[in-house]
């Protein structure tokens, strides 16, 4: 079990259409000011990140929100948040993130969060770090996500150890839990990787 003391969630900037989507962000947030785990994200007010934050703040937890001053505007960052950190590009708002986060939840998103979750785990595949990977499969969003994963396996693109970079939560309530019983892999060689 490793202690977990601070999670980033990448999720969309968008609510989606479905409500139940932003209840889902909202009861994260919840969950991670009920166990003391501070949240890390984008710093934005919109969508289901705004969701998230609101949902830790609003359960008297702790938000470090980390944006780049040219997003400030376009993604409203959240005036409301424990601590906002602004910095220089989209490249430093990830290593940020990283650097502040124990481990990683994936809520649903678009585009930027496919981007930032996929850093996260070839950086991981390169045996540069081993913090746990929780992608969130609320409604079943994540699904085309996984078979195209299980195709590039199945087609000898991924190692079919590297389905292990990250696990799969069906609801908030398992994030914690997975994301706690995650085992750190050791470092890899370039032999390992195939
Ligand atoms: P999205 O999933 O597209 O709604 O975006 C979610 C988050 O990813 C937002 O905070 C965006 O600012 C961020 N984002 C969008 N595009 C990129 C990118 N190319 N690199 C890093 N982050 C991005």
């Amino acid at each position: 079990m490793s202690a977990i003391k601070s999670l980033c969630v990448f999720c969309g900037s968008s609510a989606g259409k479905q409500p139940a989507m932003a209840d889902m962000a909202y009861k994260l947030g919840a969950n991670l000011a009920a166990h003391g785990i501070k949240l890390i994200y984008g710093g934005g007010n919109v969508g289901l990140m705004g969701k998230v934050a609101q949902g830790v703040m609003d359960n008297g937890g702790h938000v470090t929100g980390v944006i780049p001053e040219h997003l400030l505007k376009m993604e409203v960052g959240h005036t409301g948040l424990s601590e906002l950190v602004v910095v220089d590009s989209m490249h430093s708002r990830k290593a940020r993130m990283f650097e502040l986060a124990d481990a990683f939840a994936v809520l649903p998103g678009g585009l930027g969060t496919l981007d930032e979750t996929f850093e996260i785990l070839t950086w991981k595949q390169l045996g540069l770090h081993g913090k746990p990977v929780v992608l969130v499969d609320g409604f079943g969003f994540w699904d085309p996500l996984l078979v195209l994963i299980a195709s590039m396996i199945d087609g000898g693109f991924v190692a079919p150890r590297h389905r292990d970079l990250f696990t799969v939560a069906q609801s908030v309530e398992e994030v914690i839990p997975l994301a706690m019983a995650s085992t750190t892999p050791s470092a890899v060689n370039r032999a390992d990787l195939f």
